[in-house]
């Protein structure tokens, strides 16, 4: 037993045959001092609901029960971890409600009477899609207190990159202009059964009140696009498809025409996106 009470991971995949299935982007932790570490780093949950995408086997949702989870909500798409989460489920009555489905279809604002806390170590083939659904669907504050989530480090870098930096794009300006998002720690690939191609790691956002400045999140879109389509352009050519006249719209702002995409702060995208 492990020091939950619970068998050890590789013993619940083995009894219930939880092979890894490469189309659900399943790449299991079974190291349950890990998944605490990702835990204690969601927490403190105090009476939030938790939200876990992917529960698979239960790794990461039997720590965040030990953790003091009040209640998780866990939706999983593949039917056959249901019964190995149902055994969580009995070792701790009325805190696990497992949904059988698909996290991208779930209408989070029906099912939760609260701000949740998501955490999930996220199948890497619809991280992204994910993420900007929930930062781009409905209205805010969203129906989130805060996101834990693992991605690849690549794509990790991208969402808390400032700007300047390589990694600085369209997930930064959407993220940062929705959430303060900070990246806390690595996770090698040798963590993970089977391991990845790449490393890691857990981000973590937490969404603002109020966007500054509050605009459309399609015009800001559109901008960013825009911007980032042609990054290493100037602005006040790469903005071009979006304004008839670029530059005398970044003068107003008292942007630099001759800077590029890469150098804007997400509210100054923002503030573009305005004089859409
Ligand atoms: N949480 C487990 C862990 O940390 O060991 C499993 C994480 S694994 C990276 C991703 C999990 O998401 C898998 O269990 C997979 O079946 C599930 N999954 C994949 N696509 C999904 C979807 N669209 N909706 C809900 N779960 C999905």
């Amino acid at each position: 037993m492990s020091d939950d009470g619970l068998p050890p991971l590789r013993e619940v995949i083995e009894a219930h045959q939880l092979g890894a299935k490469k189309a659900l982007g399943q790449n299991f932790l079974f190291d349950l001092n890990l998944t605490r570490r990702i835990a204690r780093a969601a927490g403190p949950f105090e009476n939030r609901t938790v939200v876990e995408i992917g529960p698979g086997p239960g790794g990461l949702t039997r720590a965040l029960l030990a953790e003091g989870a009040k209640k998780v909500i866990a939706v999983e798409r593949d039917r056959r971890a249901l019964p190995a989460l149902a055994e969580i489920a009995a070792h701790y009555p009325g805190r696990l409600q497992v949904i059988e489905g698909d996290a991208l279809e779930i209408d989070w604002r029906a099912l939760l009477d609260g701000p949740a806390q998501i955490v999930a170590n996220l199948p890497y083939n619809i991280a992204t899609p994910l993420l900007i659904g929930w930062l781009t669907d409905g209205p805010w504050p969203p129906w989130f207190s805060s996101l834990t989530l693992m991605f690849q480090k690549e794509v990790a870098q991208r969402i808390a990159a400032k700007p300047d930096e390589e990694a600085y794009g369209r997930l930064s300006v959407i993220s940062q202009w929705r959430c303060e998002a900070k990246k806390l720690f690595d996770v090698n690939r040798s963590a993970f059964t089977p391991p990845p191609k790449v490393t890691s790691s857990i981000v973590q956002l937490v969404p603002r009140a109020v966007c500054e400045p509050t605009c459309e999140v399609g015009k800001l879109e559109r901008v960013t696009a825009a911007g980032f389509g042609q990054r290493r352009k100037m602005l006040r050519q790469s903005l071009k498809s979006v304004f008839a006249e670029p530059e005398a719209v970044l003068a107003k702002l008292g942007l630099d025409p001759t800077a590029r995409a890469e150098t804007l702060r997400a509210a100054d995208f923002a503030r573009l996106a305005l004089e859409l």
